[in-house]
């Protein structure tokens, strides 16, 4: 496994080397454009009230100290960024407001600087329309007002969908008072994204560390157990067209799928109390509704299970940029053994038909 391992790394790394060369000159020659469609960005204003606001536990970026560099790379939707994309051979990026977004911030803030950062990410993808599409940042803690943004960013700034970091002040998204979101997601159309933060209160202080907590183990479980409690509430029987997106590889829901399944008929047969019937199997939901991303996950036989598990049009390619090496991660997917056909709906069929870019 060890030999596997390293030797596939050796082909990544050449590969990333050639294409960190060649990729800008490469792009029209691939049978596909590479699409990236888990990409961050933050925008002045965000950055800006991000310095003012201050969660015991929840680490937010800033202009000034550590994360000042990452910062600088975040707010860059031109030339660096380009450069950057065309050395490690991208295309494309989807961008999204990086985690946590506005959901921070006081509600009449929120719902102000979610607008704002839309504005930001649609002048980007005017300015440069084959290299940037981005999903819309919303306000969670204003449901009407999301509903209603999501509309306007995507009918009138041509935006592609929905993007929110899991969790709004410890709040689900299971929770009805949230539905007027998913209601004007799959009346529009467009797919919601749910992406990581530190898991809610209670959550945060069990797994932590290294290891047990942040993007290693934390993010990826919180999301997953976001997205059950979502098919326990009965979201998708209420909205059956509602499209949400994963990244991470499907925040170790793949993985899991026969055991959910498993469990959710012994408890319907009475054990354990017994459950409350759903109009499909858990695993039909995740199927059927669900949609995932290899952010920061690009490894072979975790993508391999995946492919297997949902089938290859439910999976996208996705780098973490710039949390993420982007040429590596391009390098990793590049030397797995798929066929040309899956690669190219790993890289863009996929990304296209779900987000509805441009070809
Ligand atoms: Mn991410």
């Amino acid at each position: 496994m060890v030999h596997i391992t390293r030797r596939s790394m050796l082909a990544a790394t050449a590969i990333a080397g050639a294409s960190a060369a060649t990729g800008a000159k490469t792009t029209g020659r691939r049978p596909y454009r590479r699409i990236a469609t888990e990409e961050g960005f933050l925008s002045p204003a965000v950055l800006a009230q991000n310095a003012k606001t201050h969660i015991p536990g929840v680490p937010l970026i800033t202009s000034e100290g550590p994360s000042s560099l990452v910062a600088r790379t975040l707010l860059d939707l031109d030339g660096g960024r380009l450069s950057a994309m065309d050395a490690d051979g991208i295309d494309m990026q989807l961008l999204l407001l990086s985690s946590p977004g506005v959901q921070v911030f006081e509600r009449s803030t929120a719902v102000a600087l979610a607008a704002d950062a839309n504005d930001y990410a649609a002048a980007a993808c005017k300015r440069h329309p084959t290299r940037f599409a981005a999903l819309a940042a919303i306000a969670p803690q204003d449901p009407a007002a999301a509903a209603r943004e999501l509309e306007r960013a995507t009918r009138t700034l041509g935006l592609k969908g929905g993007i929110i970091n899991s969790h709004t002040f410890d709040h689900y998204l299971d929770e009805q008072s949230f539905w007027p979101i998913f209601e004007a997601a799959e009346a529009l159309d467009v797919p919601i994204y749910i992406h990581p933060r530190e898991p809610a209160t209670g959550m945060r202080e069990i797994m932590s560390g290294p290891v047990a907590g942040g993007p290693a183990w934390a993010y990826g479980v919180e999301v997953g157990t976001h997205i059950l409690k979502l098919i326990s509430a009965g979201v998708f029987d209420r909205f059956p067209k509602l499209r949400i997106v994963v990244g991470h590889m499907g925040e170790a829901l793949p993985f899991w799928l026969p055991r959910i399944d498993n469990r959710y008929v012994a408890m319907r047969a009475g054990m354990f109390g017994g459950a409350k019937p759903m109009q499909r199997m858990p695993s039909d939901y995740i199927r059927e509704n669900l949609w995932v991303t290899t952010s920061g996950m690009n490894y072979w036989p975790q993508l391999r299970m995946t492919l297997d598990v949902l089938g290859r049009d439910r999976v996208l390619y996705a780098t973490d940029y710039p949390f993420e090496k982007q040429g590596e991660a391009v390098g990793f997917v590049e030397a797995m053994p798929l066929g040309a056909a899956d690669k190219k709906a790993l890289f863009e069929d996929n990304a296209v038909k779900l987000f509805g870019l441009t070809r």
